[in-house]
């Protein structure tokens, strides 16, 4: 090969005794001959404990050579990224082989082959061409670096990340390598580098846009910048690392995934799997002008009862109908559920001009029994709502649910919150000092309201109503004073008072000899324990009143939590001949279930259906389906709010049995009454058509 003119030639492979002494000797002539242009290679390999180690060479053929160490250090997948410039086993140093063939063994820095380096420009002679004498191949090393490596067996195979590279040999890297020191490419940007470029890219792009849809685009981008900086860096023979920066973005993934995850999972109730109120209270910051809206809550009563019954999937049907049911107005609502029995959504105020009456019939509709397996359920609810303002988010949500608390069935179903302090804590104060004084002065009456029989139009008895006349307000509807008192503890008070009064005047009309049937209101709420019932025979014994005389009429009967409770209550009250009526029958504070479940005597229709007979086809079916009901369980008919004579008339011919109203009578004071009984007995009937 000295022949041929070559200028240095590197042994990249081992040499080893071959056995034959004479080919050996002759070979180490050889060697000695061309001692300045042979260089020959140790192989590196890593011992147990992952050090590098300088294999042993034979010293036959090393003794007086210069010597080199062949290292390619692949990963774990089997490519070569980086080189050391030089080994040391302790005694003496050895520069790698791309070192000596670029610079002679000189440098120190480690290299990191060009991978864009075209090895197609590298001839590639088998020996054999060589020893034979080919010219061309001849011509080809001369006065060049020639690089000699195994082939067959001896072969060390590696990859290179190029796909023109493929499976190459181990000295072919070396000269990549090698050129690579050359052209002086193959600069190193390390890790740090890239994942500041690439977070600092990720924070840019991310703090820029605004939704998902948007983020998702930014890591789009994010991964198309990586992979094009990826190409881009082999074309310029750049040798980046680009392993951390991917680190670093599948990190991001992972905890972005994790953190929408468990937001998914903190915004949904579990048992409903509606969004719940942590979610209402997100969506109302959500909003620019959070003012506009409205927060509305709907309370649904004994939900806790219904769902015990329920199975866990019929339970989320059922709270599904909910929502589905209060959805009704507008399918744009989200619905969310507090995950007991409170449910809520949002309305933007100014879409209607009179939320009240617009949410009072969403409530009607909403509260419709519900069918949930081939079972019929009842729902009835109370609603809530705040529109205050200068309030923050949660506080708003707490009172709508205060509100959907203080609304009351029968007396005022929907309650709205505009301005909590000046509006409903202020008043409610001073309406409670002088409710106070006006119990304790006793200036809480009754009026009482005739009720006739209306196929003959005779008075038979009346309906006690609680009054309050206050000195600066006026006569205070018993809705909002009995609410209050309700509410401050006093109700069981303010009801010994009215049944007192109420039997009283019981037991003066009979003295009288007039019709003496008397119609006390008592608010289910009141029938949760054998208090009331104390209380009524009490209040009977006191007053000297015949307990035959006696209704009780059943107030808000969809309160009712314990029917097992009430129906003693009542079989108690019942064995000393008192009776029970159930009050507003029809509207949700009072259901079949109520009257399926407790042993009452009367059934009062609600006004909302009798006061719509003459207008409205199905409230006169409505009418006639509670007539049939009523006589089918053997229950007295009490229409109520009769207002006018055409009202009364079709009544009359559905064959209703009581009722009462304006057009009959307004309340009156007990003397009022006597007088009108009196006149009606002396002089026949009057209103009878
Ligand atoms: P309620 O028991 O359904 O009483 C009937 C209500 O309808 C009374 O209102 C009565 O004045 C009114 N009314 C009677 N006829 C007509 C009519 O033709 N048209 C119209 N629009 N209304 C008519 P009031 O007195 O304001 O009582 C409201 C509610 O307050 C009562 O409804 C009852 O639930 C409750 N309440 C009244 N007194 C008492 C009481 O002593 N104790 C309890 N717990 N609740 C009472
Ligand atoms: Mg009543
Ligand atoms: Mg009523």
């Amino acid at each position: 090969m000295s022949q041929a003119g070559v200028s240095r030639i590197v042994i990249d492979t081992p040499m080893q005794l071959s056995g034959n002494s004479r080919v050996d000797r002759d070979l180490r002539l050889a060697l000695e001959r061309n001692r300045e242009r042979v260089i020959l290679s140790r192989p590196i390999r890593d011992d147990i404990d992952e050090n590098r180690l300088i294999e042993d060479g034979s010293e036959f053929f090393e003794r007086g050579m210069r010597i080199a160490a062949s290292d390619i250090q692949p990963d774990f997948l089997g490519f070569v990224w980086g080189i050391e410039s030089e080994y040391s086993d302790g005694r003496s140093a050895y520069p790698a082989v791309w070192n000596v063939i670029a610079h002679g063994g000189a440098t120190t820095e480690a290299i990191f082959p060009d991978y864009s380096v075209d090895t197609s420009q590298v001839p590639q002679i088998d020996l054999s061409e060589l020893a034979r004498g080919n010219g061309l191949a001849l011509n080809a090393v001369q006065d060049k670096t020639v690089v000699i490596w195994g082939s067959g067996r001896d072969r060390r195979a590696i990859k290179a990340p190029d796909a023109n590279y493929g499976d190459v040999s181990a000295g072919l890297i070396q000269i990549v390598a090698a050129e690579t020191a050359l052209r002086n490419s193959g600069q190193f940007v390390g890790s740090s580098i890239t994942i500041a470029a690439f977070g600092l890219l990720l924070l840019l792009g991310l703090g820029i846009v605004r939704g998902r849809r948007n983020r998702m685009l930014v890591y789009g981008l994010w991964v198309a910048a990586l992979v094009t900086f990826f190409v881009l860096s082999a074309y310029l023979g750049l040798r980046v690392m680009l392993s951390e920066a991917l680190f670093l973005g599948t990190f991001y993934a992972t905890l972005r995934a994790i953190y929408n995850y468990r937001r998914r999972h903190i915004f949904i109730d579990p048992r409903s799997k509606l969004p719940n109120f942590a979610a209402l209270r997100r969506d109302l910051e959500c909003q620019e002008d959070v003012a506009a809206f409205a927060i509305v809550v709907a309370k649904v009563a004994r939900l806790d009862a219904v769902l015990a019954t329920l199975s866990q999937s019929e339970q989320r049907q059922y709270m599904r109908q909910v929502a589905t049911r209060l959805n009704l107005g507008d399918t744009q609502h989200t619905v969310y559920h507090d995950g007991g029995k409170y449910f809520g959504f949002l309305v933007r105020a100014q879409d209607y001009p009179d939320l009240k009456s617009h949410l009072e019939g969403l409530r009607a509709v909403a509260s419709q029994a519900v069918s949930v397996s081939k079972r019929t359920l009842d729902l009835s609810m109370t609603i809530g709502v705040d529109h205050s303002k200068n309030k923050s988010p949660s506080s708003r949500i707490s009172s709508a649910i205060a509100a959907a608390d203080q609304a009351r069935e029968a007396y005022r179903p929907v309650f709205i919150i505009t301005n909590f302090e000046a509006d409903s804590e202020t008043w409610d104060y001073s309406l409670q000092a002088r409710l106070e004084q006006a119990l304790t002065e006793n200036r809480i009456s009754i009026k009482l309201q005739p009720q006739i029989e209306l196929q003959s139009g005779r008075i038979i008895g009346a309906e006690a109503l609680a009054r309050w006349v206050d000195e600066e307000r006026g006569e205070i509807s018993p809705a909002r004073f009995i609410l209050q008192c309700e509410r401050v503890g006093r109700l069981d008070e303010l009801t010994k008072r009215l049944l007192g009064l109420s039997f009283a005047a019981s037991r003066s009309l009979r003295e009288k000899g007039l019709p003496a049937r008397v119609s006390a209101n008592v608010s289910a709420i009141q029938f949760v324990d054998h208090r009331i019932a104390d209380m009524i025979e009490t209040a009977l014994a006191e007053s000297g009143a015949d307990p035959a005389d006696i209704i009780i009429e059943v107030t808000e009967s969809a309160r009712i939590e314990d029917f097992a409770v009430a129906r003693d209550i009542m079989e108690r009250l019942g064995n000393s001949g008192i009776r029970f009526s159930i009050d507003d029958f029809g509207i949700s504070s009072a259901n079949l279930d109520a009257l399926y479940r407790l042993p009452f005597f009367e059934l009062k229709i609600d006004r909302m259906f009798v006061s719509a007979l003459t207008n409205d086809r199905s409230a006169r079916t409505i009418v006639e389906n509670m007539l049939s009901l009523s006589s089918g369980l053997g229950l007295v008919s009490v229409a109520e709010g009769i207002e006018d004579l055409a009202t009364l008339e079709i009544l009359r011919n559905m064959g209703g049995d009581l009722g009462q109203g304006y057009c009959i009578a307004r309340p009156q004071t007990l003397p009022l009454l006597q007088e009108t009984m009196r006149l009606q007995r002396d002089n026949g009937l009057q209103r009878s058509g």
